[in-house]
């Protein structure tokens, strides 16, 4: 019999922001495909809560850098998915795993600017095209951008701009594969406390004052206030929404 649930991938899931949508959306009742870069044991951890949830989960190393290992990590899935499924597709891909870079424009190198290039831009759309004949007609994709694709911090000029890109490549899916019913959308996190850059916004307490300050909800984000908005983007309540860029940043700098 054929199976019905749907099938979420989420990239860098290991922690942090991906980790929590991948639950969140294993609530929903999709099953969820995880990545990890390095961090194989957190996601074995993550794959055991999804499963505890009653979904079906398994975590992969995926290097977003690496756009010659992309053919081989989409067969390998499709290879598992068609054993377990009979098919060999997902439905949603979230497009999330990322670093932080914070540097002047003064002070940045061609290899810092080469890396997040590749992490934040290339990867995403190799990733996609390479996952395009995988995912099912009336999917979705969700790409994460950043508030600092709308406003300017001092240091990530590289990184929000990267962002900047990522938002309108996001239109670009959006209409490319409309004829497919696929939806394409960004959800924006405005600053939150996790991993991300060092840990800076949970763990210096100047900078998380200086978020909290400059949004309207008065503290810095979590995660939690991330993955639910991620994983209703991947249910049928939001079959109508595509091309658009969701903040959720509690009101951060407007
Ligand atoms: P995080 O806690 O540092 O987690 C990063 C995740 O990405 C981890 O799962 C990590 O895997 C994975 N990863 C890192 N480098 C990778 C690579 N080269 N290839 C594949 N996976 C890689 O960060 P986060 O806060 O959850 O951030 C997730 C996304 O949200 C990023 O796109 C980030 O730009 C965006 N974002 C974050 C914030 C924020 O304030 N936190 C705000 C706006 C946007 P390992 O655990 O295996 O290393």
């Amino acid at each position: 019999m054929e199976n019905k649930t749907k099938i979420a991938l989420v990239t860098g899931a290991s922690r942090g922001l991906g980790k929590n949508s991948a639950l969140k959306i294993a609530q929903k009742g999709l099953d969820v495909i995880i990545t990890y870069n390095s961090n194989k044991e957190e996601a074995e951890k993550v794959v055991a809560e999804i499963e505890a949830l009653g979904q079906k989960a398994i975590a992969y190393q995926l290097d977003t850098r690496n756009t010659k290992s992309f053919e081989e990590f989409v067969k390998n899935i499709g290879d598992y998915l068609e054993k377990n499924t009979g098919n060999r597709n997902i439905d949603f891909l979230i497009n999330n795993a990322g670093t932080a870079l914070y540097a002047p424009i003064t002070d940045t190198t061609e290899e810092q600017l080469d890396e997040m290039v590749d992490i934040h831009f290339k990867g995403v759309f190799f990733l996609t095209q390479k996952f395009l004949p995988f995912i099912n007609d009336g999917g979705g994709i969700v790409n994460i951008s950043s508030g600092l694709a709308r406003f300017v911090l001092p240091g990530s000029s590289v990184y929000g701009s990267l962002k900047a890109g990522v938002e309108m490549m996001t239109k670009y899916l959006a209409k490319e594969l409309g004829a497919r019913k696929i939806k394409a959308n960004v959800v924006a996190p405005g600053a939150i406390e996790t991993d991300f850059g060092g840990g800076r916004t949970r763990d210096d307490k100047n900078m998380n004052a200086l978020v909290a300050n400059n949004t309207a909800l008065g503290r810095a984000g979590l995660p939690d206030d991330i993955g639910g908005v991620v994983a209703f983007l991947c249910t049928e309540d939001a079959r109508w929404i595509t091309a658009q860029r969701i903040e959720v940043s509690g009101g951060m700098f407007f």
